[in-house]
């Protein structure tokens, strides 16, 4: 399939990428749609249950995901398991990646961010061993536990609601002094004992040997020191976008996030940036969709002019 030329491709396996190809499909343009290796879902592959998606009953991230990209397949878009490295070309684009190359008139970039991780001693020698960053992946391992979580914002806060059904105690580790989240996660977290809540404080280090057994956190204002005993941390602490394919000539804001325009292009004509990528993102499933929708159907008219 390498070298075979398309009116839009679409970049990124994530519900925007999927929301993408999908109303690019819709609206008559060829698609090709590069997901790397081939698996869906990106950030809530793994979320069991989506907050403030409009279903008629509850769904988890992988069912969404698989029922977009089954969808995306009735609609005739080519389905092409590789990452991209490289955008090239003004009028055609060429797309570049480990498998092969393809031609493009329109790209749209629907790469997504990555949790995150903790610069601190421990959380990189203990990462699996008890630090965590998927709630409902390991969160059955710590029934009757006491966990901890670092983060203030929707993800941390959803995925420690998810902990609370299994653990004895959720301490939240968060710099800031109130959260930056739902106002719905912060009045269950509020209303429930289980939960405990160390504000303007981070985890300084990651204390155990074959598994974790403790972090040490610290007040930002005060510089006092705690030791809070734990057998999992749960790391939430920001994202960091994937924009290596888009070289150092697209514009991005101060975090690293691709800056577009009204119309989610970037400086590159032809070339749009959507979803977790973007600067100035919404950070909901919703508002992934709603720049899908809208970028496809700018460039699948492009296509047709
Ligand atoms: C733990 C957690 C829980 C959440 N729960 C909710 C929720 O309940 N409700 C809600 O509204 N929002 C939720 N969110 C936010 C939501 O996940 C994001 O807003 C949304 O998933 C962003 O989608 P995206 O497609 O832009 O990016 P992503 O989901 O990051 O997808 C990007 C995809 O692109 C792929 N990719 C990266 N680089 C390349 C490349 N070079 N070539 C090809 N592919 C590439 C990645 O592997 C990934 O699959 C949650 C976030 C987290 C972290």
């Amino acid at each position: 399939m390498t070298g075979t030329s398309f009116d839009i491709a679409v970049i990124g396996g994530g519900i925007a990428g999927l929301t993408a190809a999908h109303h690019a499909a819709l609206a008559g343009a060829s698609v090709a749609h590069f997901v790397e290796l081939g698996m869906t879902g990106g950030l809530v592959l793994n979320v069991g249950a989506l907050d403030g998606w409009p279903s008629a009953g509850p769904i988890g991230g992988a069912d969404l995901a698989a029922g977009l990209f089954s969808r995306n397949e009735e609609l005739g878009v080519t389905l092409v398991p590789s990452a991209i490295d490289r955008i090239e070309g003004r009028a055609v684009k060429t797309l570049s990646g480990p498998d092969g190359t393809w031609q493009a008139r329109q790209v749209i970039v629907a790469t997504g961010a990555q949790l995150r991780t903790l610069d601190v001693p421990g959380a990189e020698r203990l990462a699996g061993r008890g630090v965590s960053q998927c709630a409902w992946c390991d969160g059955g391992l710590y029934r009757d536990a006491e966990v901890v979580v670092a983060g203030g914002g929707d993800a941390a806060l959803s995925e420690a609601i998810h902990l609370g059904q299994y653990a004895r105690a959720v301490t939240i580790v968060t710099r800031g002094e109130m959260f930056r989240a739902r106002q719905h996660y912060v009045s269950r977290i509020a209303d429930d004992e289980r939960f405990r809540l160390r504000w303007a404080s981070e985890i300084v280090e990651v204390l155990g040997e074959s598994g974790v057994e403790a972090v040490r956190v610290r007040d930002r204002e005060a510089g006092a020191e705690e030791v809070i005993a734990c057998s999992g941390l749960f790391v939430f602490v920001g994202l960091a976008p994937n924009v290596g394919l888009l070289g150092s000539h697209v514009a991005r804001d101060a975090a690293g996030f691709v800056v577009t325009d009204a119309s989610f292009e970037t400086a590159l004509p032809g070339v749009f940036a959507i979803g977790a990528v973007r600067a100035g993102y919404g950070g909901r499933l919703t508002h992934a969709v709603a720049e899908a929708t809208s970028a496809a159907e700018i460039a699948a008219e492009r296509c047709r002019e």
